[in-house]
């Protein structure tokens, strides 16, 4: 990989680092604050900016208090970087789309605020934004950097089946309806002991036709789910959840498996 770069002092403000970086840059160009991490589509991104023919259009999040309020159609109506102004539901997470020749008309002099350019382009109309689902991680000060460290860890989670894995299988054509009908496979329990030890967590993946075929009650298999999480947990075995195909095998849903929904 080849990088050019352009480096200036701590003081200069985003405003200020594309201007001198500007002969670098390609005439549409993605610009990524450096201290937060969230997932992109930055094909979906792309696509908004070039339906919207806005000169920028950025990546925002859903927040009381935030600094951009959007119009009805993805537009950002304003941009706020004081937080002042009423209405302001969003956030602007630092991912974004910019034609480099707009913003760099929109320019006074060079030694200013990126938050003034957003703005002028904001009152002529020419911000679009996207907003992601996904939460982002910040690394601005050391007690968010910790949590984006966990955040971003290798995380051990096994997928497993319940009945006739980790209990036995309720005689053919019968289901397990109530808790006395759930007998454990110790043997199971006690590999998920060990892997728990070894710092994994489980996701317990289930077909119940029984539902969709009036012979199971869906708030039974909750309780029976629950009842299940919470003898595992007194063993020290973590089940972040239980994910259930109520589905009769005739319907052609997506989540009976072995098709992948519940994955
Ligand atoms: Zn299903």
């Amino acid at each position: 990989i080849h990088i050019d770069y352009s480096s200036g002092p701590a003081e200069w403000d985003t405003g200020r680092r594309i201007w001198e970086a500007r002969t670098m840059l390609d005439c549409r160009f993605l610009l990524l604050y450096s201290d937060n991490y969230v997932p992109v589509n930055i094909e979906k991104l792309l696509s908004v900016h070039s339906a919207s023919l806005s000169a920028v259009t950025l990546l925002l999040q859903q927040k009381q208090n935030g600094n951009v309020r959007l119009d009805g159609d993805g537009g950002v109506e304003v941009y706020d970087s004081t937080r002042s102004t009423l209405g302001l539901n969003y956030v602007e997470i630092g991912y974004m789309i910019i034609e480099r020749d707009r913003v760099l008309g929109a320019y006074g002099v060079s030694d200013v605020s990126f938050s003034r350019i957003l703005e002028k382009l904001v009152k002529g109309e020419q911000v679009a934004g996207l907003v992601s689902g996904d939460s982002y991680h910040s690394i601005s000060d050391l007690d968010r950097l910790k949590l984006t460290e966990q955040y971003l860890a290798v995380k051990r989670v096994l997928m497993i089946d319940r009945d006739g894995t980790i209990n036995k299988r309720a005689p053919r054509g019968e289901y397990i309806g109530s808790w006395s009908d759930f007998h454990w496979d110790l043997q199971t329990v006690e590999a998920m002991r060990q892997l728990a030890r070894k710092g994994f967590r489980f996701l317990v993946l289930s077909n119940q036709a029984g539902i969709a075929r009036g012979m199971l009650k869906a708030k039974m298999v909750d309780e029976i789910n629950a009842r299940m999480i919470s003898e595992l947990r007194k063993q020290g075995i973590d089940v972040i959840d239980v994910y259930v195909c109520p589905h009769h095998w005739d319907e052609g849903c997506s989540c009976r498996k072995p098709n992948p929904g519940l994955f």
